[in-house]
C-alpha cells in the first residue's frame, strides 16, 4: 500500500477525527442547552415539536457516532468496513463544517485542519483497494499551473498547450500519453463537475490546494477521489507547481498492475 508521505507532507489524521468527536459533543451540548432553554413549553404542539426536534438531533447524531466509529476502525485495520461507509460519508459532510468552525475557535489554523481532512480522505479510499482501467480515471489539476505568462488557451482544449516544458501542464500530459488517463485543467468548482460528467471516471485523483481539495472531495462524494496537494512557491494560485512522484503514486494505486 502506498504510505500518506508520498501522496503528500504528513499531517495528522488524529486532529480531523479529533474535531469530528468534538464536533458531535458540541452538537449534542447545543441540543441539551435547546432542551434546556425551551423545556417548559405552555401547548401539547410545543411538547411534540420539541420531541421530534430533540430525537431528530439524538438519532443524526447516534448516526454520526458510528459513523466516527467506522471512520477510526477503517483507518485503524487498514480495511474498508462497507456497511459503515454511508454513516461515514454522513459524519463527514455534516460535521466537516462544524469542525473547521471548532477549530477557528481553538485557533487551529484551517488549512492544517483540511490537510488532516485529506490525509483521513486518502485514507479511506485506499483501504477500498479500488482498480480501474486508465480511461476510467480522471486526472483533475488547477489552471493555476499554467505560466502566468503563457499566451496559450488551454483550458478549453489541453492540446493547445506547445509543451515548451515552461510549467507543470506539460508533465501532466507525459503522464497522460504514459498513463493512458484523463487529465482535465480546471479553472474552479463549475468545470471540475463539468469533466468529471464529460467523463464519467470511476476514480479521481485531484490535485489542488488545501481548500479546493477538501471541498471538490466532498462535492465528489460518493466517487473515491485521491487529493494530492499542490506546491505554492510564489503564493497561492500563481504559477503553482506539482510532484510528479505523488501524482504517479495516486494513480498507480488505482490503475490495474495489467495497464
Ligand atoms: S508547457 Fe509551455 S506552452 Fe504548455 S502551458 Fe506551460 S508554458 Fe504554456
Amino acid at each position: 500500500m502506498i504510505s500518506d508521505s508520498i501522496l503528500q507532507p504528513q499531517a495528522k489524521k488524529r486532529l480531523f477525527i479529533g474535531l469530528l468527536a468534538g464536533s458531535m459533543f458540541a452538537v449534542l451540548a447545543l441540543a441539551g442547552l435547546f432542551y434546556y432553554l425551551i423545556s417548559h413549553p405552555t401547548t401539547l404542539l410545543q411538547q411534540i415539536l420539541l420531541i421530534v426536534l430533540i430525537g431528530a438531533i439524538l438519532v443524526t447524531m447516534v448516526a454520526v457516532a458510528f459513523g466516527i466509529g467506522g471512520i477510526v476502525l477503517t483507518i485503524w485495520l487498514a480495511k474498508t468496513i462497507t456497511p459503515l461507509q454511508p454513516l461515514m460519508r454522513v459524519a463527514i459532510n455534516l460535521l466537516f463544517p462544524v469542525a473547521i468552525a471548532l477549530g477557528k475557535i481553538f485557533k487551529i489554523d484551517t488549512d492544517k485542519i483540511k490537510r488532516s481532512f485529506i490525509e483521513v480522505n486518502n485514507q479511506l479510499v485506499r483501504t477500498r483497494e479500488l482498480k480501474v482501467k486508465p480511461t476510467e480515471l480522471l486526472v483533475l489539476a488547477p489552471h493555476c499551473l499554467q505560466k502566468s505568462s503563457c499566451p496559450h488557451k488551454i483550458t478549453t482544449n489541453l492540446n493547445n498547450c506547445k509543451r515548451c516544458g515552461g510549467c507543470p501542464v506539460d508533465k501532466l500530459l507525459a503522464i497522460r500519453e504514459k498513463w493512458g488517463v484523463n487529465v482535465g485543467l480546471a479553472t474552479g468548482g463549475t468545470l471540475a463537475r463539468k469533466y468529471v460528467k464529460e467523463y464519467r471516471p470511476k476514480a479521481v485523483v485531484a490535485i489542488a490546494c488545501e481548500r479546493d481539495l477538501a471541498s471538490g472531495i466532498q462535492d465528489s462524494s460518493p466517487l473515491p477521489v485521491l487529493g494530492v496537494l499542490n506546491e505554492r512557491p510564489f503564493g497561492p494560485c500563481f504559477n503553482t507547481q506539482i510532484s510528479i512522484t505523488r501524482v504517479e503514486a495516486a494513480i498507480r494505486y488505482f490503475i490495474e498492475v495489467e495497464y
